[in-house]
């Protein structure tokens, strides 16, 4: 079992950032150690490797941290979904609504080189849900097979999982 509040305490509470209000979870005191980071990979490495995955989609931009450690662990390759504008190559996008007006999100056409792969989805935090259900439509149409969507942080007042739950299972490793 791992432990939980080695995870949790190793995130830290920054008031007012981006904008007033707002309390923002830290995850760079999370990766700054060493003992709260090899825990959690040690700890996604053991849930996911019997689950034949091809290949690890992170989310822009702390999800690629997490991802990309965890598909090395894995021996599978690593997938970008990314914001709008920022991936080089033919691209399919997917619109999302924020507090007040939208963003988009891409990923590569050709991301998945294989045919009918097995994908699991991962990002640092789930809040509403919108990047991460976005995220679910772009892997289902470039035609992958999305397996779990896999969260450091869940916050669960916001209700994200229900979103995401529509398109994949959800599994978070802590629910605050
Ligand atoms: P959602 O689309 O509302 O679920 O927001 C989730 C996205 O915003 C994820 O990509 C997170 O990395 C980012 N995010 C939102 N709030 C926080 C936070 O407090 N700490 C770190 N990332 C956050």
């Amino acid at each position: 079992e791992i432990d939980k509040n080695l995870i949790q305490n190793s995130i830290r509470d920054v008031k007012d950032f981006p904008k007033e209000g707002v309390v923002f979870k830290d995850i760079t005191t999370l990766l700054n150690n060493k003992e709260a980071l090899q825990t959690l990979i040690n700890h996604l490495e053991d849930r996911y490797k019997s689950y034949d995955l091809d290949y690890i989609c992170g989310i822009d931009s702390r999800g690629f941290i997490f991802g990309s450690i965890l598909a090395d662990r894995l021996n599978v390759g690593f997938v970008p979904v990314r914001k709008k504008g920022k991936l080089p190559s033919t691209t399919v996008c997917e619109k999302y609504e924020l507090e007040y007006g939208y963003d988009e999100v891409e990923i590569h056409l050709d991301a998945f080189p294989k045919k009918n792969p097995r994908v699991l989805l991962i990002d640092d935090l789930i809040a509403t849900g919108g990047t991460a259900a976005a995220a679910a439509k772009l892997i289902k149409n470039v035609d992958a097979n999305l397996i779990e969507a896999c969260f450091i942080l869940n916050l669960t007042f916001l209700n994200g999982v229900k979103k995401v739950k529509e398109h994949t299972p959800v599994y978070s490793v802590l629910d605050i």
